[in-house]
């Protein structure tokens, strides 16, 4: 029945493409209905016809040059130089066959595209490939081009996925009996370990797999039936790169599961960067690693990443779209359209519900939304944060007193999100001449993750990209920040006399490089601790805030007692959650008002205190519940 489904809509498809066009072939790839043509350049005229293709049948669809008609690489360089104008001065190429596309770097990508996109059809006229333009990275980030690299290793197994995936999507529903359920797997009430299981009689629908922070060893309830066998699993579902989000994600693989991951561009760059540095960490604190790098490849080669505002078929009953949720670089909000018009429920992850120095507020604008899955790390009735303008003087004001006295500051923060937001902060306080010149030290994966974030640029919000298009600032590439990249480096900062700032991960003092410049500098009362970041509950950094004085530290196998001398600082404000105050109002500033909301991420009463206040004030219907408990929400 399935197979018979997919060659009706193959025939429906190849029925309503204009005459002039050679389809040679039309594949299923993942949940793209991709079609193979003999003559690209015909693409122009038919774009109109896709689109109207796509509408009808409710279905992404692409068109890609057939490989048989692409030109080799060499040859195509060769081509592209002759027709782009030397000063595009283009940086690299890459081929990427999957798609048929070739990405163009170069420092002036204007230039590469000509005058009304003139240049980039000369090229695909000339060579077939589609070409694709990109803006040279200021910094060179490994990960990004290692993952380039792997995907391309890989092609030829990624195509027998991609099929087998799409073959799933693409068979139809089955059942008649409508229902949808969730069941909480962990995260709820409580921080770490997000997971939730979305079901339908069609379709099962991770989204999240997340570590606990606290403490790695509790994982969420993957063993219960619901999720078990791990490969009855449709799609795997990530809201944003954490830790608390992804880490366990290869864990899947290791267990059984086969299928799609789905999550935006940034976020898959970021979340193997994060993996490979947690089991990295792990195995250098002699801790058991729940996985091994070979699993982080499988999961990156089961990935499909999707832009924002992009709706995709993820089974045969759900699509899938992302919505900025402004949070962490690709952060996003998964909201799920059920049936054809049946329900829809989102998933805000993260979520901050005001613009900060990176990113533009989360996103309220849903075309239907009838329950919300929203977190509440900060949902308790006091759980109000200073404005970012306080928060950056105050930051500011402590660091330069630091610097007066001689002494360092030690920001523990997580690689990605925090650490950008304060260096941008840092740069313009410099800049400015608001805080003394001092050099900023990166330690742990914060260079490698800010490398990313030059990868993206169109993740970050208007202003951002305006000063580093339009005004040539860009706030990351200061001279001020150094990176610490191996142990005797780190020493070399520690030991150096003279006043500094260090970011250094992990954001909550459970690991990392942080540990060594803590145990170093904790002992003298001219330096400064400065907490900007959540502290959950059982970590080190929350001991610390609450006032912990004697740290007994584990070195070297032996013991040793840390006397915390140093000023102990938190600076509430550069949080990439929203306070209660956003969390309230984002809910009246939703464009369609949902008939349920259900709170998690958060600690127990606040995960209760938000859910009865929102109940309080809007009269709809909310829910706190355990770990293991389902909701049924049709
Ligand atoms: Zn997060
Ligand atoms: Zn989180």
């Amino acid at each position: 029945m399935a197979a018979d489904r997919l060659r009706e809509l193959k025939e429906k498809v190849a029925g309503a493409i204009p005459r002039g066009i050679q389809v040679r072939r039309i594949d299923f790839e993942g949940p793209l209905l991709v079609i193979y043509i003999g003559n690209p350049q015909e693409l122009a005229e038919s774009g109109d016809i896709i689109k109207r293709l796509a509408k009808d049948l409710r279905k992404r669809i692409i068109i890609r040059p057939d490989p048989k008609c692409l030109k080799p690489p060499e040859e195509v360089k060769k081509i592209i130089k002759q027709v782009v104008p030397e000063d595009a001065q283009i940086t690299s190429f890459f081929f990427d066959d999957e798609n048929g596309e070739v990405i163009i770097e170069a420092e002036k990508p204007g230039v590469v595209i000509g005058k009304q996109g003139a240049t980039l059809r000369e090229i695909m006229k000339a060579v077939g490939w589609s070409p694709k333009v990109m803006r040279t990275p200021p910094i060179r980030s490994k990960t990004v081009e290692n993952i380039r690299q792997y995907m391309l290793s890989v092609k030829d197994e990624r195509k027998e996925i991609l099929r087998r995936i799409g073959e799933k999507i693409h068979r139809g529903a089955i059942y008649e009996e409508k229902w949808v359920r969730v069941t909480f797997l962990g995260g709820s009430r409580e921080v770490g370990r997000s997971c939730y299981l979305l079901q339908t009689p069609e379709s099962r629908i991770l989204i999240d797999c997340g570590v606990n922070v606290s403490n790695i060893q509790h994982s969420p309830y993957l063993y219960i039936p619901e999720v078990q066998p791990l490969d009855s699993i449709d799609a795997v579902v990530i809201t944003h790169a954490h830790l608390d989000h992804c880490g366990l994600v290869p864990v899947l693989y290791k267990y059984g599961y086969k299928g799609p991951i789905y999550l935006t561009p940034p976020t898959r760059d970021l979340m193997v960067l994060l993996q490979l540095d947690f089991i990295e960490v792990a195995a250098r604190e002699g801790a058991a690693t729940p996985y091994e790098s070979s699993f982080i490849r499988e999961a990156l080669k089961h990935t499909i990443p999707l832009d924002y505002g992009v709706v995709t078929d993820i089974s045969p009953d759900v699509r899938l779209t992302f919505y900025n949720a402004g949070h962490i670089l690709g952060s996003a909000i998964a909201h799920f359209h059920i049936g054809e018009g049946l329900y829809n429920v989102a998933f805000t992850g993260d979520f901050k519900f005001e613009r900060t120095r990176l990113f533009d507020r989360s996103e309220t604008n849903f075309p239907r939304l009838e329950a919300l899955i929203m977190e509440a790390t900060y949902g308790g009735s006091n759980d109000f944060q200073p404005s970012r303008k306080e928060a950056e003087e105050k930051l500011i004001a402590l660091i330069n007193e630091t610097i007066r006295r001689g002494g360092k500051v030690l920001i523990p923060t997580f690689a990605v999100g925090r650490s950008q937001e304060v260096m941008i902060v840092l740069e313009e306080a410099i800049r400015n001449k608001r805080l003394e010149e001092v050099t900023v030290y990166l330690d742990g994966m914060i260079y490698e993750a800010t490398a990313i974030h030059t990868a993206y640029p169109e993740y970050l919000n208007v202003s951002l990209r305006d000063l580093i298009f339009h005004h040539g600032i860009n706030p990351f590439i200061s001279d001020n920040f150094v990176k610490v990249d191996s142990p005797s480096k780190r020493q070399e900062v520690i030991e150096d006399s003279s006043p500094s700032v260090i970011l250094a991960t992990s954001g909550m003092l459970n690991g990392g490089p942080v540990m060594e410049y803590f145990r170093r500098i904790a002992g003298e009362e001219k330096n400064t601790l400065i907490f900007v970041g959540y502290q959950a509950e059982g970590t080190l950094g929350r001991r610390i805030q609450k006032g912990w004085k004697e740290i007994p530290f584990p070195t070297n196998g032996k013991r040793e007692v840390v006397t915390v001398n140093m000023d102990v600082e938190t600076v509430d404000g550069f949080s990439g959650h929203s306070d209660r105050r956003q969390l309230m109002n984002y809910i009246r500033a939703l464009s369609s008002r949902p008939e349920k909301i259900i709170t998690i991420h958060g600690d127990e009463n606040k995960c209760v205190d938000l859910a009865s206040s929102i109940y309080k004030t809007y009269r709809i219907e909310t829910r706190a519940p355990y770990n293991l408990e389902t909701v049924r929400f049709i």
